[in-house]
């Protein structure tokens, strides 16, 4: 893996636009895009040991353990260990997460070039994320309550992040409100400023 490459945590609450943004930015900038939650719906879809694992979490709205989080992370990056770069989505959500991400980038002689957080009010999630269910097939959108958890998990677990990643002065906001176009011009210039 080169040492100067291109490391960006996709950062923001549920219905924040990460998703979405993420495959324009994967093409514009040539990475390798890496979705947890993508990886454990195929999971599910497949019906593996670790899909079985995940879903009971994933169906209330509530994180998947730590380690198991982790570990399928660690096997996603070695697998793509030729990459220019990464877009992580999704990842990391916990400071336990944040510090494993360290030591694996770390082991890779790299490190994070910066997390990039959309930034969108509370309400907008909710709708954004019922409007979503209604095509998304995602069982984690259709329910109002699970979104709500979903959010909250966000700001109980995941919200503390910001401050890990703006004491190493890696924490960039945009604003996530607007169009799809103008948030991707507004992340690619300032992705382009890295
Ligand atoms: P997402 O597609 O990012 O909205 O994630 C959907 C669900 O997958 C989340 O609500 C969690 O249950 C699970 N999940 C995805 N990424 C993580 C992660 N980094 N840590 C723990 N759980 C995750």
């Amino acid at each position: 893996m080169p040492i100067q490459m291109t490391i960006i945590v996709l950062f923001g609450p549920p219905g924040a636009g990460k998703g979405t943004q993420a495959s324009f930015l994967k093409e514009r900038f040539g990475l390798v895009h890496i979705s947890t939650g993508d990886v454990f719906r195929s999971n599910i879809k497949n019906e593996t040991a670790l899909g079985k694992l995940a879903q009971s979490f994933m169906d209330e709205g509530n994180l998947v353990p730590d380690q198991v989080t982790i570990d399928m992370l660690s096997a996603e990056v070695d697998k793509n260990h030729d990459a220019n770069g990464f877009l992580f989505d999704g990842f990391p959500r916990t400071v336990a997460q944040a510090e494993a991400l360290d030591v694996l980038l770390d082991n890779y002689q790299t490190n994070i070039t910066a997390m990039v957080a959309l930034e969108v009010p509370d309400q907008l999630l909710v709708e954004r994320l019922l409007e979503r269910g209604k095509t998304s097939g995602r069982p984690d959108d259709a329910n109002t309550e699970i979104i709500q958890n979903r959010i909250k998990a966000y700001y109980t677990n995941t919200a503390i992040l910001k401050s890990y990643y703006e004491s190493q002065n890696k924490y960039f906001g945009v604003n996530g409100v607007g169009s799809i176009n103008e948030i991707t011009e507004r992340l690619q210039e300032l992705i382009n400023s890295f």
